[in-house]
């Protein structure tokens, strides 16, 4: 075939869309169904599907109900082996990740506890490695399990903010992350998504304008003839312009009070499709594509998240199919048009809303015209190009895939205050997303050598400097670390240890164990670094939940061993013995702190 006669834009963009469009249809049918059981012994109930819309990520799994109960028996979810042991203080705290034959991994995290034979492979490890948080990768199966074992028990460890279960399912090649719903674990579900708000945007020159919001509710829209459609009742006119358009939306599961994230959202624009959004697979480093994906300006400002219809120029996220503008439409004078909005979710419940829009004769907008007056003055970064601020104490850079549309900033020099180390540089813009982390240094006052070690960045973002730290290490004459916001930053110091308490809280029923020591550690600004403890000397496991600054030791081999040689000793009745727990937690900035505590043990 001769590709020449084909080699046009317009048939290249029906192909690709003809391509796509035979793609989606076929991709349950390419996933095996039945295979993989519902990983807990309840039907699928789910606090969060998969692909919610997150601070700084898309959801990449589905959060299984547990009912705010933790210690529920984990079910591996078909045969294979485990592959990968990922402990952490953060994220999804005590996860497991099994390898299974037909290709697939499947990852259960927030657990509390390990079971069986994994549980003791994992307690060997962290004794031996003296270690709590790991992460191990198998290169060969070890621990086989058959599907239906026990694996573990679920909690609500690591980031969690509630018991639940953070069920994924990945390609084990690629390591993308497939929504377990495409295998068949779908919730009962006949309640539709719903629209609650469209917005429509005008776009200036490297930037969006809000032009209006459209409430959608009983009183602005009516039922059509077709099922789950809907039309707006008035006519939308808009000036002949390029427009974008936004929608807020939810997905409801169990009942109607519950707002869940989308699975599936598209535009149409004159019968054809203008945009389409569908969350069936992504990559990880995809997901921060989120700040693009949604109005990022609006939600720093009210807390609502609106996902867009048409894409960013930076905007790199796979899920997307567009028209050749893509997504933005084009509105001509004089002419009478419909977008047709369509939400679904997994079991094709749906919501389609129909705005009838009508092109008004262009004029000259007041708004746009005090918009580009308001920026002449500001200094800006570019999307796909990199980006540089440098003078003789400062140095700020972008790589070219950190913004995703122009940045304009405020950019300041403030004099060094009383308490900080450095002059505070300031380059401010509170709602514009980075994409990829910016690399920072900035010249420190003269100190002492020995404090080098101490020093580290700080910044904040509102008008009351409430800072924080920043992280980052002095290096060859200045502070240099990483941040991911446009805020003020300065160099600081760090010489305060962490503090160490014991307490005593009954969680025995929670915890479903027996017995243990807890102890709340905290750091004042750079955060705990690493935390041990000793028993009579000898290192002992602790488990470090940072969410609540907790500390725990779990009664184990070592302190039963202890009780057992002293009980061989043959210590009279009535005698007491008191070991000693030693805890050493050290900060960020190597600031140590070190507490003893007796643990008398009378025998009887
Ligand atoms: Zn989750």
């Amino acid at each position: 075939m001769n590709f020449k006669i084909f080699n046009t834009a317009k048939w290249k963009l029906l192909l690709i869309v003809v391509f796509k469009v035979f793609l989606q249809k076929t991709n349950a049918q390419n996933y095996p169904q039945n295979y993989f059981r519902y990983p807990l012994d309840s039907l699928p109930s789910l606090v969060s599907p998969f692909g919610g819309l997150r601070d700084n990520h898309f959801h990449s799994g589905m959060d299984l109900r547990t009912n705010q109960r933790e210690g529920l028996p984990v079910f591996a979810s078909a045969d294979g082996y485990v592959s990968r042991i990922k402990i952490q203080s953060i994220g999804y705290g005590k996860a497991i990740y099994l390898d299974h034959p037909n290709g697939y991994t499947t990852v259960y995290g927030h657990l509390q506890k390990y079971s069986g034979k994994i549980a003791e492979w994992i307690q060997n490890y962290q004794y031996k490695n003296q270690t709590f948080e790991f992460d191990y990768v198998f290169e060969k199966p070890v621990l086989l399990v058959k599907k239906g074992d026990t694996i573990g028990l679920s909690g609500n460890s690591g980031g969690s903010s509630g018991p639940h279960v953070h069920f994924e399912i990945r390609n084990t090649k690629s390591e993308k992350i497939i929504n377990p719903a495409l295998f068949g674990i779908i919730p009962f579900d006949t309640l539709n998504p719903v629209i609650k708000n469209v917005f429509v945007y005008n776009f200036v020159p490297d930037g969006l304008l809000l032009k209006q919001e459209l409430k959608i509710n009983h009183q602005t829209i009516v039922a059509t003839n077709t099922p789950n459609q809907f039309i707006y009742k008035k006519a939308l006119e808009l000036p002949a312009e390029t427009y974008g358009f936004g929608i807020e939306a939810y997905d409801y599961i169990h009942n109607l009070t519950d707002e869940k994230g989308i699975h599936e959202y598209s535009l149409k624009f004159k019968n054809k499709l203008a945009f389409s959004h569908t969350l069936n697979q992504f990559a990880f480093d995809e997901s921060k594509y989120i700040n693009t994906h949604i109005d990022y300006p609006f939600y720093k400002v009210a807390k609502t998240r609106v996902q867009k219809c048409f894409i960013d120029e930076g905007n790199e996220f796979s899920t997307y199919q567009t028209n050749a503008l893509k997504g933005k439409i084009l509105v001509i004078k004089n002419t009478r048009d419909t977008l047709v909005f369509e939400v679904k979710d997994f079991n094709q419940n749906k919501f389609v809303l129909l705005i009838p829009i009508v092109g008004l004769p262009s004029k000259i907008d007041k708004e746009k015209q005090d918009y580009l007056k308001s920026i002449k003055q500001k200094k800006a970064f570019y999307p796909l190009k990199k980006n540089t601020i440098k003078n003789k104490d400062f140095l700020f850079e972008l790589d070219a895939k950190s913004v995703y549309d122009t940045v304009f900033y405020d950019f300041e020099v403030l004099p060094k205050y009383k308490t900080s180390y450095s002059k505070t540089f300031k380059i401010f813009n509170p709602t514009a997303p980075v994409h990829k982390a910016a690399d920072i240094a900035i010249k420190p006052i003269k100190v002492k050598t020995e404090y080098h070690s101490k020093l580290l960045l700080a910044h904040y973002f509102d008008d009351e400097k409430n800072f924080r730290s920043a992280g980052g290490n002095y290096d060859g004459g200045v502070v240099k670390g990483k941040v991911s916001n446009f805020g003020h930053y300065f160099v600081t110091i760090d010489t305060i240890a962490p503090t160490i308490k014991q307490v005593f809280i009954n969680t025995e029923e929670a915890l479903g164990d027996s017995l243990h020591f807890y102890f709340e550690i905290k750091d004042n600004f750079s955060g705990i670094g690493k935390y041990e403890g000793y028993l009579n000397g000898e290192w002992i496991l602790l488990d470090f939940d940072a969410k609540s600054n907790m500390l725990t030791y779990h009664f184990d081999k070592i302190w039963y061993n202890l009780v057992a040689q002293n009980k061989d000793s043959k210590l009279k009745n009535g005698a007491i013995i008191k070991p000693e727990v030693l805890i050493r937690v050290t900060d960020k900035k190597e600031n140590v702190a070190e507490k003893s505590f007796i643990m008398p043990i009378a025998f009887e």
